[in-house]
């Protein structure tokens, strides 16, 4: 069994597992099919956090149940996506329901070690059997893809609306897809402008253009709801720029801080949200639904061999897939 282990930014090995330890009786034993590269992973990768090393990376995981803890409802063979955060349920936030807000959250593939291995052990509370019509190309980006829905249920996104969205990485990417599936005229923007960019923005079904954030029709196009999901202060300050009166800014990338134009938001009525991960298990079952739907085409994704490890960062840092996939099946390598 094999590993995927960052020993210091921008050296990753491939490594043999230590032998597998007994289960918890909340346990399961995954046998990992596809694992997603997030902008986290690569930020991770670059050495741009705070890590203890060696760090197994991973949060973004499909899998087959092989093994379950006595105590696990599960069964062998089941298909399942990993829910990455944890959450303690004895904190005033869990207690409301806000599992998202958890003041004791950890991440798997994070704070703790992820799935980037050919099997990994997780408590069973933490994996959601994955509906049958879902493709595992589709089914592995439940994660990403509930952040979106989450960050997309605090405004109204329907036909007519004007939204714009600022960074097209994957959040940025499957963000336009979706408020383009609901009949919006969607506005994607990223400094990225290459051939290779354009090809994934027009995959996206619907009414969708693709601009450079200088580009002079954000000078005088406003937007009813803006997304900022490059997580760099100069885009969030431009989400403030070009929202409309009354409008509303989500903020769903993460950085520390930007100036605010108060007078300008006080004085139009904006509105602004932070959005972080998802409720459980709604945005998951919602974040399906989508999937499911063949109607709702998702834009590029490239799956790379587990062994290539190395091209797969490399993709995942150019930019220029909505996700970028390990993938860890035998067959596919
Ligand atoms: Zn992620
Ligand atoms: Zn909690």
């Amino acid at each position: 069994m094999l590993e995927l282990l960052l020993r210091r930014p921008r050296e990753l090995h491939l490594e043999k597992m230590q032998p597998p330890a007994p289960l918890n009786p909340d346990e399961v034993r995954i046998r990992t099919i596809l694992g997603g590269i997030c902008g986290g992973d690569l930020r991770g990768f670059e050495g741009k956090f705070a890590i203890t090393y060696p760090h197994r990376m991973g949060h973004e995981m499909l899998g087959t149940v092989i093994e379950c803890g006595e105590e696990v409802q599960l069964r062998p063979g089941q298909r399942i996506v990993v829910q990455p955060n944890t959450y303690c349920e004895t904190c005033e936030f869990c207690k409301a329901g806000k599992r998202n807000l958890c003041v004791n959250k950890k991440t798997y593939g994070g704070t703790l070690p992820g799935g980037f291995a050919e099997e990994f052990v997780i408590p069973a509370k933490y994996v959601f059997p994955v509906p049958d019509e879902v493709p595992d190309e589709r089914a592995v980006l439940v994660e990403p893809m509930s952040v979106v829905v989450h960050a997309l249920k605090k405004v109204t996104i329907e036909p007519g609306k004007k939204v714009a969205v600022i960074g097209c990485g994957s959040e940025g990417t499957l963000a336009s897809a979706l408020a383009a599936f609901h009949g919006a005229e969607v506005a994607a923007i990223d400094i990225n402008q290459s051939e290779t960019k354009k090809q994934l923005i027009s995959t996206i079904r619907g009414n969708v253009q693709f601009y450079h954030p200088e580009d002079e029709v954000l000078q005088r196009e406003r937007f009813d709801v803006v997304i900022e999901a490059a997580g760099v202060p100069a885009s969030a300050e431009q989400a403030f720029q070009i929202v409309k009166p009354g409008g509303d800014v989500v903020l769903i990338g993460i950085f520390e801080e930007c100036t605010l134009p108060v007078r300008h938001i006080v004085r139009n009525e904006i509105t602004i949200h932070g959005s972080i991960i998802y409720d459980l298990p709604d945005d998951y079952e919602d974040a399906f639904r989508y999937l499911k739907d063949e109607s709702f085409v998702l834009p590029t994704v490239k799956l790379v061999p587990l062994e290539q490890f190395e091209q797969a960062f490399a993709a995942g840092l150019s930019g220029n897939y909505c996700k970028v996939l390990l993938d860890f099946r035998a067959e596919g390598r």
